[in-house]
């Protein structure tokens, strides 16, 4: 046992919280959850040390990602991310360009599908007074700043390039799932908004 682990435990026993407790007195989910921290610790760049000039970093976005960064519908992925840092006298910039995959369900059929994502996205850093983050393409970072966490800014460029409609091509799609929704349509009594959908979703295959 770690130390962390002992610490965990310790707070466990103070909190009187059982759910809390069992579910850290469990080794395996402990180790996961160790695992997830020292994957995404790779994410946060260290800029106060480096040269002027350009940096590059080369990441990987894979499952466990997703645990920390969710996105609604995708189930986990793979994609190469190409990091740059270029740190100039008052400022730096980031490129992100980004290729790979995701894994998500196909909305027509439900069989698994996987959606590409090829992007290439800018971030400037630019040093102030505090911390502000309120502009999506400038941030800025007080004086107190030595390092960036990039995951965040990761997981929104990908959540960006995820699209809200997701099926397969047509002659893709699982021929069983399209014959039962068009039985369906066949049934016009079951016209519930089940039904509805399933139609809307035959007729874009036309
Ligand atoms: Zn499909």
């Amino acid at each position: 046992m770690n130390n962390n682990h002992l610490i965990l435990k310790k707070l466990c026993l103070f909190k009187k919280d059982c759910t809390f407790a069992a579910h850290f007195w469990n080794d395996s989910l402990f180790e996961h959850m160790t695992k997830l921290e020292g994957y995404l610790k790779q994410f946060v760049v260290q800029f106060s040390g480096l040269s002027l000039g350009i940096h590059e970093y080369k990441f990987e976005v894979v499952d466990l990602f997703f645990e920390q960064y969710a996105i609604e519908d995708v189930e986990g992925g793979n994609i190469n991310v190409d990091f740059s840092l270029e740190k100039r006298e008052n400022m730096m910039e980031l490129n992100f360009k980004m290729a790979g995959t995701l894994k998500t369900v196909c909305d027509r059929c439900l069989d698994p599908l996987e959606i590409d994502i090829d992007t290439n996205d800018q971030l400037l850093i630019k040093f102030g007074a505090e911390t502000n983050s309120d502009n999506e393409e400038l941030l800025i970072l007080g004086p107190e700043a030595y390092q960036i966490d990039i995951a965040p800014h990761i997981y929104e460029f990908i959540t960006i390039q995820f699209p809200l409609r997701k099926v397969h091509d047509d002659e893709d799609c699982d021929p069983a799932v399209l014959a039962k929704l068009q039985e369906a349509i066949a049934t016009p009594e079951d016209d519930d908004d089940t039904t509805t959908n399933m139609w809307d979703e035959l007729k874009k295959l036309k």
